[in-house]
């Protein structure tokens, strides 16, 4: 049976004309029609005064190291690589020990829980997609077909070439690269480069040092790359150039674990706001359209015609929706729906049906 909702402030995209207080039909999990009248006998949700938007995409985290505490052991680094030498003996020592030993099926429902609760509907994993990860009804979703290497630093050259090429070109490969500020991360995308791995389905994670060079090489590649401003000001001190790639379509964002980052996706664009380098709508299209096409999931992030039924409710119809969002916490969301199905209930509001 097909399910109508009515009345709500759908935040479309800007190419779609923007937010509208408009109707919508969702039928076997998509978005089948937009701004059209009920049928007869169907089921109708009404959605008057209440903003509804698309379920965000988080481009970046790692789902099982959520529950470890934001840890840093000098005030800044020039390279991350420096701060993960540095981690991976503390992983012996309390608390990481204990927090190691927990089951991956709880560490993984910790980074779940994070997602969703802040509207984040699909998720990229950065690491194995563990078994907890694989199940079909995950909440949120966590994108299956992907190729990664962890960096160049902890990667040796020949796996990350193995890995690219064992990645389809029709799904997303990610490593984080250039997370620093001395020459090391300047030189490493011409290392990735000659190593052959930059093609049109790289996703480059972090991108601090990235040289106007780098990036127009990356551009004309047609890679793309994730940002997380806040992970990077908590070990760097400063945070990626990303006009250029908001412009071109290739920004995605990403949360990055609780490790090093903020918190949830609802964090991070106040972390991205806050540089003042894109306007709120450009940054509504990091978290949902740009995301989509990158990671290769042409058909989430809008609430679209032939678009899964992905979204969240606030109570509430604000007159900027994509400045609106920046001021959001997870508090704020009633609900978060999958494919049509409510999959997160906010226990402080009673449901809308
Ligand atoms: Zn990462």
């Amino acid at each position: 049976m097909s399910v109508f909702l009515d009345g709500a402030l759908v935040v479309l995209p800007q190419s779609a004309g923007g937010p509208q207080i408009t109707s919508l039909r969702l039928f076997r999990g998509r978005v089948i029609a937009l701004g059209v009248s009920p049928h007869r006998g169907e089921k109708i949700l009404d959605l008057q005064g209440f903003t509804l938007y698309p379920g965000l995409i988080n481009a970046h985290d790692h789902l099982e190291l959520n529950h470890f505490p934001r840890t840093k052991f000098q005030e800044r680094y020039d390279n991350a690589h420096q701060w993960g030498e540095a981690f991976l003996p503390k992983l012996n020592e309390e608390p990481f020990c204990s927090l190691r030993a927990l089951p991956l099926r709880e560490r993984c429902r910790v980074g779940l829980l994070k997602n969703i609760r802040s509207g984040v509907t699909t998720v990229a994993q950065h690491n194995p997609l563990h078994r907890p990860l694989r199940q079909r009804c995950t909440a949120p979703q966590v994108i299956g077909r992907y190729g990664w290497a962890h960096s160049l630093h902890f990667t040796p050259p020949e796996t990350v070439q193995a890995h690219f090429r064992q990645t389809p070109p029709n799904a997303p490969f990610m490593i984080h690269l250039a997370e620093g500020t001395d020459e090391v991360a300047a030189g490493e995308l011409s290392r990735l480069q000659a190593l052959g791995c930059l093609g049109s389905n790289t996703i480059l994670i972090h991108g601090v040092g990235l040289s106007r060079d780098d990036q127009v090489q990356t551009l004309k590649t047609g890679a793309g790359l994730v940002w997380c401003p806040s992970s990077n000001h908590f070990l760097l001190g400063q945070t990626a150039h990303v006009e250029a790639f908001s412009a071109a379509g290739t920004l995605a964002l990403g949360s990055d674990s609780r490790l090093t980052a903020d918190g949830d996706l609802l964090d991070e664009l106040r972390a991205a706001h806050a540089t003042a380098q894109i306007s709120p709508a450009a940054l509504f299209k990091t978290v949902t359209t740009d995301a989509a096409r990158m990671l290769r999931v042409p058909d989430r992030g809008a609430l679209l015609p032939g678009y899964r039924a992905d979204f969240w409710l606030i109570a509430g119809q604000p007159t900027d929706p994509y400045r609106n969002l920046i001021d959001l916490c997870p508090e704020d969301i009633q609900s978060v729906w999958i494919g049509g199905q409510k999959v997160y209930q906010n226990r402080a509001y009673s449901p809308v049906h």
